[in-house]
C-alpha cells in the first residue's frame, strides 16, 4: 500500500479557490531534490491572504500553501543534505509559486533550505518562522546603521503580530529600552513580559505627522507601513535608523524627505523572502542564541491543520497574537 500524508491543497473551482485537506502521496510531490518530513509549519500574514485568495499570493493552482516548514531530510539528490538532517525552509516562494508547508511531506529546492540550528527544536524554529526571521534581519539592519542601546529608546509597530513580538523580544534581549505600538491595549501585560517597557496607542501614531515632529526614538522597526512609518520617520532622532519590513497599514509612504536631509535618518527596507542564504544563516544562529525557547512558546499557539483556515481571516484583521505554529500531520 503507497504511503499517504495530509496537506491541504487550494484549488481553483468555478467560483474561485477553494481549501481542502487532501491526502497525498509521494507521486502528487512536485519536483524537488530534497524531500522533507514536515515537523511544523507556521501562520504569517502572507498565509492568510493566501488562504482567502487574497493579494494574487497565491501564483498557480493545484497550491499547498505555508511560508515556512521545518523538518527532517528523507531523502536527497543534493550533496548538502543528507536524510536526517534537520532543515528550515522560509521564503522564496514556496507557498506562492511553489508548493509550501501545509503538508506532512513536502519536495523543495536545496538551495533554498538552511539547518536548523543544534539547540533549536522543531516547534521553536516554527514560532521564529518568516516572521521572527524578518524580526531579526531588522535588528540586524539597526545594528549596521550603529544603533545602540545607550542611543535611546526605539519603537516597534504592530508589536502583539507575529514580526512585531520576536522584534520586541530581541531588541529588549540587546538591552534596548523598547517602547510598543499597539492597537490592543488588552497586550500591554504580554508586551511587557517580553520586554517592552512603555506604549503608544495604534490610533495615535497612526494620525498623519507633520514633516518633522520631536525627536523621539533612535530607531525602529516597521510591519505597518503608510502614516503609521511615516509618523515614526518624523519622530526619529538625528542619525536614528528605521527598519520598514511591513504594510500592516497599507503600501503607501505619505512622507516628506525632512527626516533624511535634515536629520540623517536612514530607512533600511528589509526583505526575508529573498535574502541570501548567508544572511539567513548569520541570522538563525543568531535567533539561536539571543531568544529562549520559554518566551517563544510563551507568544506561540499550536494549531492542527484541519483548523488553519479559521485563524486566516483573523492574522488580516490583525487578531492573532504572537505567532502561530501548524501541525500538518493533524
Ligand atoms: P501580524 O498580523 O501577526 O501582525 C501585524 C500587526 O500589525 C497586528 O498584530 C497589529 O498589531 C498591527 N496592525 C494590523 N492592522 C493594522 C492597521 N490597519 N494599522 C496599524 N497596525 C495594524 O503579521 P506579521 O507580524 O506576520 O507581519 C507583519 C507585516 O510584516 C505584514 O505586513 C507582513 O506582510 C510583513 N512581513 C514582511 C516580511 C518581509 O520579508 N519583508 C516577512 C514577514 C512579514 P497591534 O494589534 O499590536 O497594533
Amino acid at each position: 500500500m503507497t504511503d499517504t500524508f495530509p496537506a491541504l491543497v487550494i484549488r481553483e473551482g468555478d467560483d474561485g479557490p477553494t481549501s481542502t485537506i487532501e491526502q497525498l502521496t509521494d507521486a502528487d510531490l512536485p519536483d524537488g531534490d530534497v524531500v522533507v518530513d514536515v515537523d511544523y509549519s507556521s501562520l504569517n500574514y502572507k498565509d492568510g491572504m493566501a488562504l482567502l485568495g487574497q493579494g494574487r499570493i497565491v501564483r498557480s493552482f493545484p497550491m499547498v500553501p505555508g511560508i515556512d516548514l521545518t523538518g527532517t531530510v528523507a531523502t536527497s539528490a543534493s550533496d548538502r543534505f543528507s536524510p536526517g538532517d534537520a532543515v528550515i525552509l522560509t521564503g522564496w516562494g514556496a507557498g506562492e509559486r511553489y508548493w509550501g508547508g501545509y503538508a506532512a511531506r513536502q519536495a523543495v529546492r536545496a538551495e533554498w533550505l538552511v539547518r536548523r540550528p543544534d539547540e533549536m527544536s522543531a516547534q521553536t524554529a516554527m514560532s521564529i518562522g518568516t516572521a521572527g526571521l524578518t524580526a531579526m534581519l531588522c535588528v540586524l539592519a539597526l545594528d549596521e546603521g550603529g544603533l545602540k542601546p545607550e542611543d535611546g529608546p526605539v519603537l516597534v509597530t504592530g508589536s502583539a503580530g507575529g514580526v512585531g513580538s520576536v522584534a520586541v523580544a530581541l531588541l529588549a534581549a540587546r538591552g534596548f529600552e523598547v517602547t510598543a505600538v499597539t492597537g490592543r491595549p488588552e497586550h500591554h501585560d504580554y508586551l511587557r513580559s517580553l520586554g517592552a517597557s512603555d506604549f503608544r496607542e495604534r490610533a495615535e501614531m497612526a494620525e498623519k505627522p507633520k514633516p518633522l515632529e520631536k525627536e523621539t526614538w533612535a530607531g525602529a522597526v516597521d510591519t505597518v507601513g503608510s502614516t503609521m512609518l511615516a509618523k515614526v520617520l518624523a519622530q526619529t532622532a538625528y542619525g536614528g535608523t528605521v527598519a520598514a519590513c511591513g504594510l500592516a497599514g497599507g503600501v503607501d509612504l505619505p512622507s516628506t524627505v525632512m527626516p533624511f536631509i535634515l536629520r540623517g535618518v536612514r530607512l533600511q527596507g528589509v526583505d526575508s523572502v529573498q535574502a541570501p542564504v548567508a544572511a539567513r544563516e548569520a541570522a538563525w544562529s543568531a535567533l539561536a542564541s539571543e531568544l529562549s525557547a520559554e518566551m517563544l512558546e510563551s507568544m506561540t499557539t499550536v494549531v492542527p491543520l484541519s483548523e488553519i483556515a479559521d485563524h486566516a481571516q483573523p492574522i488580516l484583521d490583525g487578531q492573532v497574537r504572537g505567532r502561530t505554529v501548524v501541525d500538518p500531520r493533524r
